[in-house]
């Protein structure tokens, strides 16, 4: 038997990409983080994953214990911009989502499984006022500010499957990608529910955004397949699943019951792996290049990927442009963050985003003197 099994399907199937090794990281609150990861694809189902060996556990134990969730944001909640630069808040379009899709009854039990600082039970507060709130964590840190929510009622530090209320609706919005046995999570989860309860669960999609790969602690990088194929393995009957709701993330709803599994076709995660992993590298390449000019460089934006050139060119790096203007005027290790009006003149702005929104942003501030660089095509 292997040392691992597949995270999604258990089976003895997984191929480690060497490549990937090679290729810097970034943690999911925004930090640089060294190459060395160690990435398989599986034989059998297509799931994209890390392997859980020691130095996994040894690095998400670093990066937890120094979590700053959403500091250049001073702890406000991470804005979702769509191409032509309209933002909002990530979980009032999720909670939107939730109450016009499953049919919610008026009041309810909720809990938030992985709920961090309470970003997305303070939206639920407001949009289900009449609802009892509980929460799910490592810690109890974020208690005090939870206790704040008028209808917030527990934070549980205990595993879930050791929490005995049962509740209506339970949501994992960007945690079930962090968890190191996803199956046995969403088995627990499917536990918490009533009988009519619905789940709803929010992860990256590595299919439409190849960026999620270098998330040093995002342990399985699902697509829609194989995030259907780990729910209908454990209990849950997918009632709908879509990556084009919000950009470049699985958007789920299932409820409990067995259903027949929907086998995925591993030739086509196998397929986008591979070819992620080499233009992760490609775009690595041409950030590279592009700094080597001579001329003032910067990079489009201080989230995941920016972060993520960042930690692999520093020296090369003098500032950070982005359309946030909750971080416009704060810097990054003393590289200012500015909008793009004030990139600087002759400057070249790199845009480390997926191709297809690279041009939109591109076309849209391709107005003053700076140069844009946007990434490599997929298929490179
Ligand atoms: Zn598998």
């Amino acid at each position: 038997m292997a040392e691992f099994q597949c995270r999604v399907c258990d089976a003895d199937g997984l191929e480690t990409l060497d490549a990937f090794a090679q290729i810097a990281r970034v943690t999911s609150d925004c930090k640089p983080w060294p190459a060395g990861g160690k990435m398989a694809v599986c034989h059998r189902c297509g799931a994209i994953q890390k392997l859980p060996d020691a130095a996994w556990f040894a690095d998400i134990e670093s990066i937890y214990k120094g979590y700053q969730i959403y500091e250049l944001s001073g702890g406000a909640e991470q804005v979702i911009f769509s191409g032509d630069g309209q933002g909002a808040p990530r979980s009032h379009r999720l909670v939107d989502f939730i109450k016009q899709t499953a049919a919610l009854p008026p009041r309810g039990k909720l809990i938030d499984i992985g709920c961090g600082n309470g970003g997305a039970l303070r939206t639920f507060s407001g949009a289900l006022p009449d609802w009892k709130l509980f929460g799910s964590e490592l810690t109890d840190a974020a208690a005090p500010s939870l206790r704040m929510l008028p209808n917030f009622v527990d934070l549980f530090t205990v595993e879930p499957a050791d929490i005995k209320d049962r509740f209506d609706l339970v949501s994992m919005i960007h945690s079930l990608e962090h968890m190191p046995e996803p199956s046995k999570t969403l088995r627990d989860a499917a536990g918490l529910m009533t009988a009519s309860g619905v789940l709803f669960v929010e992860v990256p999609d590595a299919e439409t955004s190849p960026f999620d790969l270098i998330v040093a602690d995002h342990l399985v990088h699902f697509s829609p397949a194989t995030l259907r194929l780990l729910a209908e393995r454990n209990g849950l009957s997918v009632q709908v699943l879509r990556n084009d709701f919000l950009p470049k993330e699985n958007t789920m709803l299932a409820r409990r019951g067995a259903t027949a599994v929907t086998k995925p076709d591993p030739a086509a995660g196998i397929a986008f792996a591979r070819r992620n992993i080499a233009w992760l590298g490609a775009v690595m390449d041409k950030a590279a290049a592009a700094a080597a000019g001579g001329k003032p460089f910067g990079l489009f934006g201080t989230s995941i990927s920016g972060t993520w050139l960042y930690g692999a060119l520093r020296d090369k790096i003098q500032f950070f442009v982005d359309e946030d203007v909750t971080r416009v005027g704060q810097s990054v290790e003393g590289r200012p963050i500015v909008a793009p009006s004030a990139i600087p003149q002759d400057g070249v702005v790199f845009v480390p985003l997926i191709p297809s929104v690279a041009d939109k942003v591109i076309a849209r501030l391709s107005v003053a003197g700076a140069q844009f660089v946007g990434p490599p095509p997929f298929g490179m």
